[in-house]
């Protein structure tokens, strides 16, 4: 896999970079900036070596077609604010008028953001035709392509697969850090090898459950998904999130654990609601006692200290998935104190996942104490579990 450094001079040329700058917006507020930072080196590096930038993401899932609620123009002013000193222009559309104007007035060492690629249809289509046209047209625009964006890498998409195809190409730094990071986790990780799983669909990460059975020392649950697991031991989880359908699959890990000696733990006390609000009126219960009338929110403090003690000497640890709705105070403190109990550890902590990744940032908890925390959740959750990633297998050659 090629890197921007075997790239040559770039002085003057023109160079597509698919970035991933899928943030949660609250209006036209970026309210987690986190894989916009992430994708600044790159940019920073490109237009220092005199290249016409071209940087290209999605938002959120517009359906085919321009809508400003899912703009980019708020990705674009914070990418600004971050690229001070620098020709920094948004191109108002995708491969349009817009979109060439920007490039052939930018100057050597200008960055242009363009617009969200899935006003698009053609950029998800699963036509291959479709998607080559679409490709073709971003491709035209520019004489490389570099890759950064490794929260998409495990879509087969216009701008991440396609485009490669089409153009010279290379990973971006971030991409690089991200598979080196991974690579610790993959190939041999040091043991005791722990791994966190939380948030809110079981059916989400079925797959990665499915693999970590046969590789880590043990694996905590908590998170919504727990509440699937707590059912298929039998338990009554009230109004919680639960996938019923997913209970017979849970059954088999459950069993399948306890035949290969993995410690699989799950919650023994649940902090409870009648709402999911910020001024919600909480109390904890055993997991095993859940009121009919009552939700499941968030890890209880017994389950803290469980999860502590099972963290403590672990030597590679991975976090994808809250312990709880963090995103509401009463419900962040079993996210907060295991985010902190991992940072702690003295080994590999790589942490997985968007809303995982904001958790950190929101509740306080030092970034820098983690090895590694991941821009990308499906992608990383395939990397776990050794599927090949379309967007990278493109790069190989
Ligand atoms: P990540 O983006 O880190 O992979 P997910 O997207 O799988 O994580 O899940 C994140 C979401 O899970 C958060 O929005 C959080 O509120 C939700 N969540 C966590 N615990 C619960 C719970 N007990 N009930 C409902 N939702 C939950
Ligand atoms: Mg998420």
């Amino acid at each position: 896999m090629k890197s921007i450094d075997d790239m040559g001079d770039l002085r003057g040329r023109r160079v597509l970079v698919r970035s991933d700058l899928n943030v949660p917006l609250e209006g036209t507020t970026v309210t987690d900036d986190g894989r916009i930072r992430a994708s600044v080196p790159t940019v920073v590096r490109l237009s220092d070596a005199g290249a016409k930038v071209i940087v290209t993401a999605h938002l959120g899932r517009p359906d085919g077609k321009a809508d400003p609620r899912y703009s980019l123009r708020p990705v674009y002013e914070r990418m600004a604010d971050l690229l001070p000193g620098r020709d920094v222009r948004f191109a108002g559309d995708t491969v349009g008028a817009g979109a060439r104007r920007a490039v052939e007035t930018m100057p050597d060492g200008g960055v242009a953001l363009l617009e969200n690629l899935r006003f698009d249809p053609r950029e998800t289509s699963k036509d291959d035709a479709e998607r080559g046209a679409f490709a073709d047209e971003l491709a035209a625009l520019a004489d490389v392509f570099v890759s950064d964006g490794f929260g998409v890498l495990h879509r087969k998409q216009a701008s991440v697969y396609d485009v490669a195809l089409r153009l010279p190409h290379a990973a971006g730094g971030l991409v690089l850090a991200e598979m080196e990071a991974f690579s610790k986790v993959l190939d041999d990780p040091e043991r005791p090898y722990v791994v966190v799983l939380g948030g809110s669909k079981v059916s989400d990460k079925l797959g990665v459950i499915d693999t970590l059975l046969g590789k880590v020392d043990r694996l905590l649950v908590g998170g919504g998904m727990c509440f699937t697991f707590l059912r298929a031991q039998g338990h009554e989880v009230g109004g919680s999130l639960l996938e019923e359908d997913q209970v017979d699959t849970v059954l088999g890990f459950i069993e399948r654990a306890a035949e290969t000696g993995v410690e699989l733990v799950l919650p023994v006390d649940v902090v409870v609601a009648a709402e999911v609000a910020e001024d919600a009126d909480t109390s904890v219960v055993p997991a095993s006692r859940i009121p009919a009338d009552m939700t499941g929110l968030d890890v209880g403090p017994e389950t803290v200290e469980l999860f502590r003690g099972k963290l403590a000497d672990a030597r590679t640890v991975v976090w994808n998935g809250p312990m709880g709705v963090f995103e509401l105070a009463p419900f962040a403190d079993g996210t907060r104190a295991i985010a902190q109990a991992i940072a702690e550890i003295d080994g590999t902590t790589v942490v997985g996942g968007g809303d995982s990744a904001a958790a950190v940032r929101q509740l306080g908890v030092d970034e820098t104490a983690f090895t590694h925390i991941s821009t990308g959740g499906g992608a990383s959750l395939e990397l776990l579990e050794g599927r090949t990633l379309p967007g990278l297998a493109v790069l190989e050659d």
